[in-house]
C-alpha cells in the first residue's frame, strides 16, 4: 500500500510589483495543510509559481522604464525568497516565462482543446479591466467600473479565439454539486453554482499579439494572437508536473489523491468554473478540491500591490517580528469567511500574549521547575494527580480536531484546538501550585510524602502537555515547535536543557526570533 497522494497549490500571482500580506495568507495556509498531510504520512507536494506572462507586468515594467524581463525577474524573485522568510516548505516553483515545462505544456492543452472542438475564432466587443485581465459585462460593473479595482474598463473591439465554455455547464455543475469537486467554504459553492445557472457564456482565450506588446505564449498556429494569460496561467497547475503520462503527472494528477486549489474570493470563477471545464475538454481529471479565502485589509485599507506594501510586506514582518508571529497572526486571526485586518500592532499583541505569555511562558515555567525542584530529571510517574483530566483531554483530542478543522479549511479552529492545550495547561498551574507543593515537601511535614508525589506527577503531566504542543504547533508554527520540542527533550546526563525563551516579547525590546534553538 502507498502512500496517498496529495497536491496543494496556490495562485501564481502577477509580479507587478513585491508581495504583499494578502498572498502570504494563501502560501501560509498551503504550507500548513502540506506539513500536516506528510505528517500524516501523505507524500504531498506543495506547488508554488508566479504568472510571468499577464499584460499587468508588461505596463507595470513601461511604467517603472524598466525592460520586462528584469522587471519580471526581480519580482518574481522577490515572491521565490518568500519560501525562505515564511518558512514554507515548498516543493517546486514554476515560472510561467521561463520555466521550460510551461509553455510546451500550455501549447499541448491548446492543441486538446482545440481537438476537442472547444476553440473558435470570433470578432468580439467588450469591457476589459486591465487589472482583472478580464471582460466583463456592463451588468457587473456597478457605476460603470471594476469591483476589483474601481477603474473604468477599456472598450476593445478585437479579432480573439474562444473557448466554448457553454459546452461544460452540465458536467462542470454535477462535479461540484456531487463533491466530486469540493469547494469550501459552502457560501462559495453557492455562489459558483449560482453563477453556473446563471448561463455560462463562451469566454475569450486569445490576445493579438500587438496588443500584448508581444509578451506572452503565441496561439498554436496563429502568431498574431497570444495565449489569454488566465488560460496560459491556469495551466500551470498541470504543466509543472510534467505531461501526462510522465511519473509527476500519474501521481499528482492521475491518481486517486487530493489534487487541491488554494485561491483568492476574487478568482474563484477562473478556478471553479473554466479550469474544470479546460481540463474536461483537454481530457483530464478535474481538481478535488477548492478552498477559497476571503481578503486581507491592512490598516482598514484595501491592500493593492501598485500602491504599495508599505507596512505589510510579509519579507520584512518576518524579518523584524519573526516567521512565527507572522504566521501565527495568519492562521489565528483570519477567519474561514469574511475579511480581515491586518496592522503591525495587531500582530504584535497577538504574538505577545499568546506566543510568547501563552505558550512560551508555560513551557518556561514548567522547563524552569523541574530544574528548581527536580535538578532538571523529568520524574518518571504521573500517577498520584487527580487534576489533570481537562489537560488530558485537551491533548488527547487535538490531533483529531486538528485534521478535521483543515479538513474543513478552517485555520482558526484548527489553531484553537492547539491553544487549548497551552490554555489547559496554565489553568493546571495555577490550580496545582508546584511551588506550594514543592514547600510543604521540603517542610517534612506529614504531608510531605504525598506532596512530593502531587509534585512528580504534576511536573510530568506538564512537561507532556509541553511536548504534545511542540508536536501538534508543528504544521503551523514549525520553528517555534522544534524549539519546544528542544526544550523539552532530556540531553545524554538525562537533564532537561537549562530553562530559554521559546518566544520573546515584540512589544519590548525589539522584534525578532527567541535566543537559540
Ligand atoms: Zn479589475
Amino acid at each position: 500500500m502507498t502512500a496517498p497522494h496529495t497536491y496543494i497549490t496556490t495562485t501564481i500571482p502577477y509580479v507587478n510589483a513585491r508581495p504583499h500580506i494578502g498572498f502570504a495568507l494563501e502560501l501560509v495556509q498551503a504550507d500548513v495543510l502540506a506539513r500536516a498531510g506528510r505528517r500524516h504520512g501523505e507524500n504531498v507536494r506543495f506547488q508554488a509559481g508566479t504568472d510571468d506572462n499577464s499584460l499587468k507586468n508588461v505596463l507595470a515594467a513601461q511604467a517603472a522604464g524598466q525592460p520586462v524581463r528584469d522587471f519580471v525577474d526581480r519580482n518574481a524573485d522577490a515572491f521565490v525568497a518568500l519560501a525562505q522568510s515564511l518558512s514554507l516548505t515548498v516543493d517546486d516553483v514554476i515560472r510561467t516565462s521561463r520555466d521550460p515545462r510551461h509553455r510546451p505544456g500550455v501549447e499541448r492543452f491548446w492543441r486538446a482543446c482545440a481537438q476537442a472542438g472547444d476553440l473558435y475564432r470570433r470578432r468580439y466587443e467588450g469591457l476589459y479591466c486591465t487589472g482583472c485581465e478580464q471582460f466583463y459585462q456592463p451588468a457587473e460593473l456597478p457605476g460603470g467600473r471594476c469591483p476589483e479595482h474601481d477603474t473604468v474598463p477599456q472598450a476593445v473591439t478585437e479579432e480573439n479565439w474562444f473557448f466554448r465554455l457553454s459546452r461544460y455547464a452540465g458536467p462542470v455543475r454535477e462535479a461540484i454539486a456531487t463533491g466530486r469537486l469540493r469547494i469550501e467554504p459552502a457560501g462559495r459553492r453557492h455562489e459558483v453554482l449560482a453563477f453556473i445557472d446563471g448561463g455560462l457564456a463562451d469566454f475569450s482565450v486569445s490576445r493579438p499579439a500587438a496588443r500584448a506588446g508581444g509578451w506572452g505564449i503565441p496561439v498554436p498556429g496563429d502568431d498574431s494572437q497570444v495565449i489569454y494569460v488566465w488560460f496560459d496561467a491556469l495551466c500551470n497547475y498541470v504543466t509543472a508536473l510534467g505531461p501526462p503520462g510522465s511519473a509527476a503527472y500519474q501521481r499528482f494528477w492521475a491518481g486517486e489523491g487530493h489534487r487541491l486549489h488554494l485561491v483568492g474570493k476574487g478568482v474563484l470563477r477562473f478556478h471553479a468554473v473554466y479550469w474544470p471545464a479546460m481540463l474536461l475538454s483537454s481530457g483530464q481529471p478535474l481538481p478535488t478540491g477548492i478552498f477559497v479565502h476571503d481578503y486581507l485589509t491592512a490598516g482598514g485599507r484595501k491592500i493593492s500591490k501598485s500602491a504599495g506594501s508599505a507596512g505589510s510586506d510579509p519579507a520584512a514582518l518576518a524579518a523584524a517580528y519573526g516567521a512565527d508571529a507572522v504566521r501565527w497572526w495568519l492562521l489565528r486571526e483570519v477567519p474561514r469567511v469574511g475579511d480581515a485586518d491586518f496592522t503591525v500592532e495587531r500582530l504584535i499583541a497577538r504574538a505577545d500574549d499568546e506566543l510568547a505569555n501563552g505558550l512560551g511562558n508555560l513551557v518556561n515555567r514548567v522547563v524552569a521547575m523541574i530544574h528548581r525542584y527536580r535538578d532538571g530529571l523529568v520524574p518518571s510517574t504521573r500517577a498520584g494527580l487527580d487534576a489533570g483530566a481537562d489537560l488530558d483531554a485537551a491533548c488527547r483530542q487535538a490531533g483529531a480536531q486538528v485534521a478535521a478543522a483543515l479538513g474543513e479549511f478552517d485555520f482558526r479552529r484548527a489553531t484553537a484546538a492547539v491553544w487549548s492545550i497551552a490554555d489547559e495547561a496554565n489553568r493546571l498551574v495555577n490550580r496545582v501550585r508546584p511551588w506550594a507543593l514543592a514547600q510543604a515537601e521540603r517542610g517534612g511535614g506529614h504531608d510531605a510524602a504525598t506532596s512530593g508525589a502531587r509534585l512528580d506527577a504534576a511536573l510530568r503531566v506538564l512537561l507532556e502537555a509541553c511536548r504534545t504542543l511542540g508536536r501538534e504547533l508543528s504544521p503551523f508554527l514549525p520553528d517555534a515547535a522544534a524549539r519546544i520540542t528542544a526544550q523539552c527533550a532530556p540531553g545524554e546526563d538525562g537533564r532537561l536543557p537549562p530553562a530559554s525563551p521559546v518566544f520573546r516579547r515584540l512589544a519590548t525590546g525589539g522584534g525578532g526570533h527567541a535566543p537559540g534553538r
